[in-house]
C-alpha cells in the first residue's frame, strides 16, 4: 500500500493565532496521534517568509523560535513528527527553479489568494518575483516530502491546486516521479477561515488582528472585550446578528456544549444563546465574557505547555536542527528522482556515458 504522508507549515512572520489553530494546527495535532501516517514534516517557512519581508530579516530571524514554541505548545510531538526549517533543505530552491519551467506567468496571476495578498501588502506596482512565484515553491515543499496530504486553511486552496498541476505535468512530460497530494480543510466551517477581531474576513499576523496562541489572559481578556461585533445591535433589547459577529464565529469555532454547564448554565447550547441574541434581550458583554472564559478553557494545556518549553530553548532549537537534517535527507532522494526522470543526471548514467564514447570511436 502506498505510503500516507503529511506536508503543512506556517511562515515565521509572527507568533501563530488561533486562526491557525483552528484551521491546521488542531488537526495536525489529531493526525499525529491517529498514528494512521507513516510520516509526517511540518515546516517552518523562513524562505517563504523572506519574499514579501525581504528588507526585514530579523522579523523572520526571531519569530522561528516562536513558531516552534507554539508548535511544541499544541502537542506536536518530536518523536512522532519532524520539524523543520525550510531554508536548511536547500533541495527544494532546486525543485522549484525546475517546476517553474511548468507554470506560465498567466497561471500565477489567477492565483486567488495570491491576488489578495499582493492588494494587501500594496505590492500592484512592485511585486517582488520571488513573492509572486511563492505558490511554485510551496509545491516544492509538498512534492520533496512525497506528501499525500496536506491539512490547511481554505485560503490555501489555490496552492493545493497549482501544485496538483506541476504534478501532472511533472509526471506527464518526464515520467511518473511526483506524488498528487489531497488538501484537509477544516470541517467546521467557522475555521476554514477564521475572522480577525476587527471583523476582517482573514486573522492574520500581517493584518495585527489576531489572538495569539501565547496572549495571557489579560491580554485574549482586551481582545475580546474590543472585538467586533453587530454594529446595529446598541441597545441590549435590540435584535442583534450572528451572521459576521466574531463572537459567534469564535463561538462557532471553540465552543462545545459542555462549557454551558461550566460558565453559563442559562443556556444549554450555542444555539439557544444565538436564538436568544436574535429576538434581543442579550447584551455582547455577557456573550464576550462567554467567550472569554471558552478561550481560556482551550488554551490552558497550551499556554502551560508553552511555559515549560520556554524555560528550554536549547532543546526547541535541537529539535529543529535535527528535524531539518532528517528533511533534507528525504528531499535529497526526491531530487535524485526528479533529476533522474529530468535526464539531468549525466555522472550517474553510466550508460549515456558509454553512448556518447562510442558515438566517437573510430
Ligand atoms: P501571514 O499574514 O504572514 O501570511 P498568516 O496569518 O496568513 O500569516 P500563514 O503562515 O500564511 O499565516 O498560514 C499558515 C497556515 O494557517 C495555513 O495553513 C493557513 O491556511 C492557516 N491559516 C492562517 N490564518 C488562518 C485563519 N484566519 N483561519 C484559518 N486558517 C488560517
Ligand atoms: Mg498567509
Amino acid at each position: 500500500m502506498s505510503k500516507k504522508i503529511i506536508l503543512t507549515g506556517d511562515r515565521p512572520t509572527g507568533k501563530l493565532h488561533l486562526g491557525h489553530y483552528v484551521g491546521s494546527l488542531k488537526r495536525r495535532v489529531e493526525l499525529q496521534n491517529s498514528g494512521e501516517f507513516d510520516d509526517i514534516f511540518i515546516m517552518i517557512a523562513d524562505a517563504q517568509a523572506l519574499t514579501d519581508n525581504a528588507d526585514n530579516p530579523e522579523k523572520v530571524r526571531e519569530n522561528i523560535i516562536e513558531v516552534a514554541l507554539d508548535y511544541l505548545s499544541v502537542g506536536l510531538d518530536p518523536a512522532k513528527s519532524t520539524l523543520f526549517v525550510q531554508s536548511y533543505v536547500q533541495e527544494l530552491t532546486e525543485l522549484t527553479f525546475y517546476y517553474s519551467n511548468l507554470v506560465t506567468v498567466a497561471r500565477l496571476q489567477r492565483n486567488p489568494t495570491v491576488k489578495s495578498e499582493i492588494q494587501m501588502r500594496n505590492f500592484e506596482a512592485s511585486i517582488p518575483v520571488g513573492f509572486f512565484t511563492y505558490p511554485i515553491s510551496q509545491a516544492a515543499d509538498i512534492t520533496a516530502f512525497k506528501a499525500t496530504t496536506v491539512p490547511v486553511g481554505e485560503d490555501q486552496l489555490p496552492m493545493l491546486e497549482q501544485t496538483k498541476e506541476i504534478v501532472r505535468s511533472f509526471n506527464r512530460i518526464y515520467g511518473e516521479a511526483l506524488v498528487e497530494p489531497e488538501i484537509l480543510l477544516p470541517d467546521n466551517a467557522a475555521c476554514l477561515r477564521l475572522p480577525g477581531t476587527d471583523g476582517k474576513a482573514k486573522m492574520s499576523k500581517s493584518l495585527g488582528n489576531c489572538i495569539y496562541l501565547s496572549d495571557d489572559a489579560k491580554t485574549l481578556k482586551k481582545k475580546v472585550m474590543s472585538m467586533y461585533t453587530d454594529p446595529d445591535h446598541i441597545r441590549i433589547e435590540d435584535p442583534g446578528k450572528v451572521e459576521g459577529n466574531c463572537v459567534f464565529t469564535y463561538l462557532d469555532a471553540f465552543c462545545k456544549d459542555e462549557y454551558f454547564e461550566e460558565f453559563w448554565p442559562e443556556y444549554n447550547n450555542l444555539q439557544e444563546v444565538k436564538d436568544h441574541y436574535k429576538r434581543g434581550g442579550l447584551g455582547d458583554v455577557k456573550c464576550k465574557k462567554f467567550l472569554i472564559k471558552v478561550l481560556n478553557k482551550e488554551l490552558a494545556p497550551i499556554r502551560e505547555r508553552r511555559a515549560k518549553y520556554e524555560q528550554d530553548i536549547a532543546y526547541v532549537y535541537q529539535v529543529l536542527e535535527e528535524g531539518s537534517k532528517r528533511a533534507r535527507e528525504v528531499a535529497q532522494a526526491t531530487l535524485a528522482d526528479v533529476k533522474a526522470q529530468m535526464q539531468i543526471n549525466y555522472f550517474e548514467d553510466k550508460e549515456l556515458i558509454q553512448r556518447h564514447i562510442e558515438r566517437y570511436q573510430k
